[in-house]
């Protein structure tokens, strides 16, 4: 609570002004690069992306000011980098297509955008930002995505852009595996989805993330990525989640949305993070992981599976890890 003292007509008046009482945080960029089995030979790529893609998004939000400019800047890196299951670099369907999905929220309005089914467009985040921005809906699917990207004048991209050899050897995998696709990271081919969150200084959230989704899915197949409180969140009264791993087993168990009900009823992010991802994998048997920025400017980091890239700048430090109960920092 602040006070203000005003002088009207000679008179002193003491003035509360809940208005003008802020608390200031800390501005931050977490990002994630995918949770999965991910074997010892992608381990730096994954490290060197998610640590170019969390500066990248530091220094956005700093220059812009715009928790979403800064997440957009974070996920587009990746979805450039082929060794991230996003963008160039995203897995390929039983028929060998690359069908992408997005989800964007912002945590003050509580506005989203999503796409599903894309296809042949570099940046499916920032599409799903212009349906959030230039549509009255959350979520676009198939053809009109594309559609809607060519009134908005978004270049495509041609199939090749997209395709990385890779990702066809994970689809072979799979194949000659007789594979389900539960399992997001397949031997030395594994690839990853990508996610990050935000705050600003005064506390405004976002969340993105992107993916093209798991190995051998079926044409059509929507998972949880581009779907509210599972695939990501972001609520300023509560925080901001992006998750990953096996789809169908966090849509059916509402990842993003429980983290944030924990931190709602007052664990940390950390715990929150943690204690839903774990409850995820006993429950439902499927692994994943998650990031979180709570509304009290904490950093929440978890995942079941055997590894998951994460980044972050605070300051002139990154702090970044890929293995559990890693925490490395750098001086920037
Ligand atoms: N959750 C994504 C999906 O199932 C995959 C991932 O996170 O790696 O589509």
């Amino acid at each position: 609570m602040c006070f203000m003292i005003m002088k009207i007509k000679g008179l002193n008046f003491l003035i509360l002004t809940a208005a003008m009482a802020h608390k200031s945080f800390q501005p931050i960029v977490l990002v994630h690069g995918g949770a999965g089995d991910i074997p010892d030979s992608r381990v730096s790529a994954k490290l060197d992306g998610v640590c170019r893609a969390a500066r990248k998004g530091y220094e956005i939000l700093q220059k812009t000011g715009s928790v979403l400019d800064g997440i957009v800047a974070a996920v587009e890196l990746m979805e450039d980098e082929p060794a991230f299951n996003a963008g160039k670099g995203s897995v390929l369907t039983l028929e060998g297509n690359i069908e992408m999905e997005a989800l964007i929220c912002e945590g003050k309005n509580l506005k989203s955008g999503a796409v599903t089914l894309v296809k042949n467009i570099a940046h499916p985040i920032s599409l799903a930002r212009r349906v959030m921005v230039e549509t009255p809906h959350a979520f676009l699917g198939g053809e009109a995505v594309n559609e809607f990207a060519a009134r908005m004048g978004v270049p495509t991209v041609p199939d090749d852009y997209l395709f990385t050899s890779a990702a066809q050897a994970a689809l072979d995998h799979f194949k000659q595996a007789k594979s389900i696709p539960s399992k997001m990271e397949i031997g030395e081919v594994g690839v990853g989805t990508v996610g990050s969150v935000a705050i600003d200084a005064a506390g405004h959230m976002a969340s993105a993330t992107s993916t093209g989704g798991i190995t051998g899915k079926y044409n059509g197949r929507i998972g949880d990525t581009p779907l509210l409180g599972c695939g990501g969140y972001a609520d300023d009264e509560r925080g901001t989640v992006s998750t990953t791993g096996h789809g169908e087993t966090i849509m059916r168990y509402n990842l993003a949305q429980r983290i944030l009900a924990d931190i709602a009823s007052g664990k940390s992010a950390q715990e929150g993070t943690k204690d839903q991802c774990e409850g995820m994998t006993k429950r439902l048997n499927n692994t994943g992981g998650a990031i979180t920025i709570s509304s009290r400017g904490e950093v929440g980091v978890f995942f079941t599976s055997k590894r998951m890239a994460w980044a972050y700048q605070l300051g002139d430090e990154l702090h970044y890890g890929i293995e559990h109960g890693q925490h490395l920092v750098d001086k920037v």
